[in-house]
């Protein structure tokens, strides 16, 4: 890690080591208050703008990227794993993900219709999950679906 920094001009600081270690220990859609939190746990010196920061920096060296799924909370995804789409519950603000594997054929196929060279795609559904869909019964008509 502290090699590959170097090579995208950025040094490795034993605070930045840190932030790093914390936010590929959490796992998925971290947000900058969870990653705090973890930080906090090991370094309680370490501030606040100082982690947001180094996400901005996870993201702008190519290891994660941010996630809104407009509920105003910015969440980052690292990007070393298999291409997924996500499910967003409107409700509980749970996030649960699934293969895009097999629609990437049909995307590519839609793309080149419009003689459009796609380079990614993130495929995000929002809606309410099974457990508040009880709870909030005009979910019944279909959210917007954004792409
Ligand atoms: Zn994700
Ligand atoms: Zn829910």
């Amino acid at each position: 890690m502290r090699e590959f920094l170097k090579t995208k001009g950025f040094k490795m600081t034993p605070q930045r080591e840190r932030i790093f270690k914390a936010f590929f220990g959490l796992g998925q859609h971290v947000t900058v208050d969870e990653l705090y939190a973890k930080v906090r746990e090991s370094d309680r010196s370490i501030g606040y703008a100082t982690v947001w920061r180094n996400l901005k920096l996870i993201c702008k060296v190519g290891l994660a990227e941010e996630v809104n799924l407009g509920d105003g909370v910015t969440r980052y995804d690292r990007i070393t794993r298999e291409p997924h789409g996500h499910l967003f519950c409107l409700g509980c603000k749970k996030l649960i993900e699934f293969e895009t594997t097999e629609m990437v054929p049909g995307l590519t196929a839609v793309a080149s219709a419009q003689r459009f060279k796609p380079e990614g795609f993130k495929i995000e559904i929002t809606g309410y999950c099974e457990k508040c869909q009880s709870e909030h019964k005009e979910a019944e008509t279909p959210q917007a679906v954004r792409w």
